[in-house]
């Protein structure tokens, strides 16, 4: 290695606020940045978030851990901050949902409030759910969405809406380098076992022979992405040139039936579990599919990994993590570079 090289190790080296670090997204994030040479302050409440998904960073001197709610000030001096900090799935961020408004708003105050201090960068992981039950298929990011203000889901899907709204004005008035991601529906490894989202559900129900629950009659859509493509993705993003701000939609834009899926997943475990029908949850979106064309053209970016490859990859994780065993074979956890 000449001094260059040697030296570029440290200059190129920038500290990263990860929120939600010790998350699902988040902690993939985690070990991606370190992966890249920088260094990685995760900040965490560890409300749906948990040690084991980051306890594999602990020893890296680069990685550090802070219990921390985001809906308070937060006084570090960084480069980079990546606000993931919120619980994304409906059981999850209808539990409290007046606390679940607050990470929200409150958290991107503080977090945008912090970027304006340090002149750091700041990334927000938005949701396709700001498109709510969308009327415009498949949904581009000029699509002003079909949300209800007061339903169960209002709390998630106003609050991401109102942490869009203070991106771009704290863009605007004060000139914070901000960069905004719609994320649409996202599996794989360290999804949290009781999220109660669509895969881990019916990945653990499959695994333990449990009834399939689907709701309504499971001709609702989404479209997958795989962990690993989401996070290419958001470093696509935070790389490209600063006029890039987003929203910017990044998502697998294959789009499947619930029914599809719960089909697929009983195939792949080779569960004899059956499927019941219940009640489909109010203000379910009834379709939902990303155009990527932005993500395409801008930051040159395209999932990789097919549905049935990311979900051999989750089955097998789940069957680790619940030390349960499946009577299909050939599955296994998927290594970095299947994914783009
Ligand atoms: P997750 O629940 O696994 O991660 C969220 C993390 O934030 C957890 O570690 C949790 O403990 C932490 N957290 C929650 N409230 C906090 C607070 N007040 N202060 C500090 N930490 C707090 O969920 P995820 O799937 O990793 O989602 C990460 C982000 O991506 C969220 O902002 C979510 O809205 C967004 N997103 C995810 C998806 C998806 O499919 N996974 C889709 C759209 C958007
Ligand atoms: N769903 C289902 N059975 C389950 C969990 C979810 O049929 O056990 C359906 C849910 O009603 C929705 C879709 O699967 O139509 C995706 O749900 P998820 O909670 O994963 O995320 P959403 O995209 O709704 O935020």
């Amino acid at each position: 290695m000449n001094r260059k090289q040697l030296l570029s190790k440290f200059t190129d080296r920038k500290r990263c606020l990860v929120t939600g670090g010790a998350g699902f997204l988040g902690s993939h994030l985690c070990e991606r940045l370190l992966e890249q040479g920088h260094e990685v302050l995760c900040v965490d409440n560890f409300f749906t978030g948990s040690r084991a998904n980051i306890a594999h960073l602990l020893d890296n001197p680069r990685f550090e851990v802070m219990r921390h709610d985001i809906t308070f000030p937060l006084y570090v001096e960084v480069d980079e901050i990546f606000n993931l900090a919120c619980p994304a799935s409906p059981v999850h961020y209808q539990h409290d949902p007046v606390q679940t408004a607050k990470v929200s708003v409150h958290g991107a105050i503080n977090m945008l409030g912090l970027a304006k201090r340090t002149g750091a960068k700041i990334f927000q992981a938005s949701t396709s759910e700001v498109y709510g039950d969308p009327t415009v298929h498949p949904q581009t990011e000029d699509y002003r969405g079909n949300v209800n203000p007061i339903g169960p889901r209002a709390c998630y899907d106003e609050g991401k809406r109102c942490a869009e709204t203070l991106f771009f004005d704290y863009h605007r008035q004060s000139g914070v380098n901000i960069r905004v991601v719609r994320i649409f529906n996202t599996y794989g490894p360290r999804m949290h076992p009781a999220d109660g989202r669509v895969v881990s559900n019916f990945i653990i129900q499959a695994l333990s022979g449990e009834p399939i629950t689907l709701y309504g009659d499971g001709s609702q859509t989404r479209a997958f992405c795989y962990v690993d493509d989401l996070i290419g993705g958001f470093l696509k993003l935070m790389n490209a040139p600063d006029e890039v701000t987003g929203p910017i939609n990044i998502g697998n834009p294959v789009e499947t039936t619930v029914l599809e899926l719960a089909e697929t997943i009983l195939r792949l475990t080779g569960s004899a579990s059956q499927i019941v029908f219940r009640p489909l949850p109010v203000d379910d979106p009834m379709q939902r599919c990303p155009d990527i064309t932005r993500a395409r053209t801008l930051l040159d970016w395209e999932p990789r990994v097919p549905l049935e490859q990311g979900l051999r990859s989750t089955i097998a994780y789940f069957q680790r993590v619940l030390g349960v065993s499946s009577p299909a074979a050939g599955l296994q956890e998927l290594p970095r570079a299947a994914a783009g």
